[in-house]
Order: structure tokens, then C-alpha cells, then sequence
């Protein structure tokens, strides 16, 4: 990795940037496929993709990022037929999201960045298959939980999983135990089995100190997207995925910054 920070971190910043975001580009095209094969159980790297139209097999210049797709119209060039607008979409928010890693990580290219990069892309992963499925995948869940460690060992040390570990049975309890009230009082399935698991990851990552600041967010976010969600799309259930990702994402990063006992004591005391 050395190496390559210290060719990379020679250029201007917005150049720096620039390449980071082709990286996600290339990074968005690899999880767009796979967040359609984990799902359809398709080889994911051995399948040579084609159009699902007309099964052309897809030459190099037609599986640019981003561009074959603005280029060619959203349409195959061989049927002409359209091409979902679901390929482009998460290749340009991978790349939006680690030029915003870039900049949080204060503009370095290490191995932070990298794991920072690589936890945010799962959890967009995770976010593509509950919003299309409503599934978070249990792969998708081993890898977030690999990521995580890592990340708590390079910035809080060797012991830093387990001593999260009480924290991952806390977050896991409470979790069931609001699966268990939704149940008894709306008789639907608010929360799946899929967000209790990860809620375990969401423990270890973020320890005891920011578990209300975690639920609240998630409740929030929850409450703002699942309305939305119901009146758009017709349906009883929504994914909770994306409002326990985006609460996870926060926590992680800023978590530690944010004080909510001062804050709310604060906002009594004060008046
Ligand atoms: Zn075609």
C-alpha cells in the first residue's frame, strides 16, 4: 500500500480525489454485480455479463463505469433495449461516498482510508439487496464483521473486539427484545432477523458508549424512510437497512464526538 500512498499523495489534492473517485467507479460496477448475483446465486466472477435482454456478450469498451452507460444512452448497444438506471446510480454513489472518505480521513491515502472505504461499501451492499429484496445477505454480514475488527484493531488496538464484545450481546439483546414488542403490538415484522444481526456488528463496532446514540438515530432515520417508503411504494414492510446503516456509518465515524447526555442536559438546564 505504501508505495502506492506515496506516488499518489505527490499529486494536487483535487488529482488525488480524482483518482479515488475512478477507484469507486471501478469498485461500484464489481458491487452492482455482485449485489444482483448474491441474490439471482449466480457465479459472481467466473459469468461473463452480458445484457439481460438479448444475453450479448459485453465487450471491455461497453463495461466502462458510468460512461458506457451515459454514452450508449441507458441503452444496449446491441437490442437497444434499456439498461436499469440501478448500474449507473451505484457506481456514481460509491464514488461520491470514497471522495468523502478521502476528505474525512483529512485527504490521506492509508490503510484507514481503505478500511474506511471497504466498510462503507459493504454497507451500501447491504443497503442495494433490502431495498431491492428486502434481505440483507449473511455473506454481506460475515464480511462487514471482518471489516470492523480490522478497523478496531488499526485504531484502537489488539484487544478492542473483545472488549466490544459485551457490547455486540447488548445491542443483539435489545434488538430482540424490540422485535419481540413490534410483534406483540403491530403483529408485523418491523425489524427482521436480518437487522438483529447486524445490530451484533453494530455492538462491536461501536461499543456501550454509543448505543443510544445508535438506536436513536435508527429510530429516527427508521421513522423518517419507512413512511416514505410505504406511501411511494404501496407496501406494508420497509427495508430498515438503509436507517441502521447510515446510524452505523455516523456512530463510527463521530460517535465519540458526540456527547448526548451533555447535549440533552443541556437543553433542560439551560431553560
Ligand atoms: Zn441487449
Amino acid at each position: 500500500m505504501d508505495f502506492v500512498s506515496t506516488e499518489i499523495s505527490q499529486l494536487p489534492i483535487f488529482l488525488q480525489a480524482f483518482v479515488i473517485a475512478i477507484a469507486g467507479l471501478i469498485f461500484g460496477s464489481f458491487l452492482s454485480l455482485i449485489s444482483h448475483r448474491l441474490i439471482t446465486k449466480e457465479a459472481i466472477v467466473f459469468a461473463r455479463s452480458q445484457c439481460p435482454k438479448c444475453h450479448y456478450q459485453l465487450k471491455f469498451y461497453n463495461l466502462i463505469p458510468l460512461f458506457s452507460w451515459l454514452f450508449q444512452r441507458g441503452k444496449c448497444s446491441n437490442c437497444h433495449q434499456k439498461i436499469s438506471w440501478r448500474y449507473p446510480l451505484i457506481e456514481s454513489v460509491i464514488a461520491v461516498v470514497f471522495v468523502a472518505n478521502f476528505f474525512i480521513n483529512k485527504c490521506l491515502i492509508d490503510q484507514n482510508l481503505l478500511l474506511l472505504c471497504l466498510i462503507s461499501a459493504t454497507l451500501i451492499l447491504m443497503c442495494i439487496t433490502d431495498l431491492e429484496h428486502y434481505v440483507i445477505p449473511n455473506i454481506a454480514q460475515y464480511i462487514l464483521a471482518i471489516f470492523v475488527i480490522l478497523w478496531l484493531i488499526h485504531n484502537k488496538g489488539n484487544d478492542a473486539p473483545i472488549k466490544n464484545l459485551q457490547a455486540a450481546f447488548l445491542y443483539l439483546g435489545f434488538g430482540l427484545l424490540l422485535l419481540w414488542f413490534f410483534y406483540l403490538t403491530t403483529k408485523i415484522e418491523a425489524i427482521g432477523i436480518d437487522d438483529i444481526k447486524f445490530f451484533f456488528i453494530a455492538g462491536l463496532a461501536l461499543g456501550v458508549k454509543n448505543f443510544v446514540l445508535f438506536m436513536m438515530m435508527s429510530s429516527v432515520f427508521g421513522l423518517l424512510f419507512g413512511p416514505l417508503w410505504q406511501l411511494i411504494r404501496k407496501e406494508r414492510t420497509f427495508p430498515f437497512a438503509p436507517a441502521i446503516c447510515v446510524s452505523f456509518y455516523v456512530s463510527l465515524l463521530w460517535g465519540n464526538g458526540i456527547n448526548l447526555v451533555g447535549f440533552f442536559g443541556s437543553l433542560i438546564f439551560q431553560n
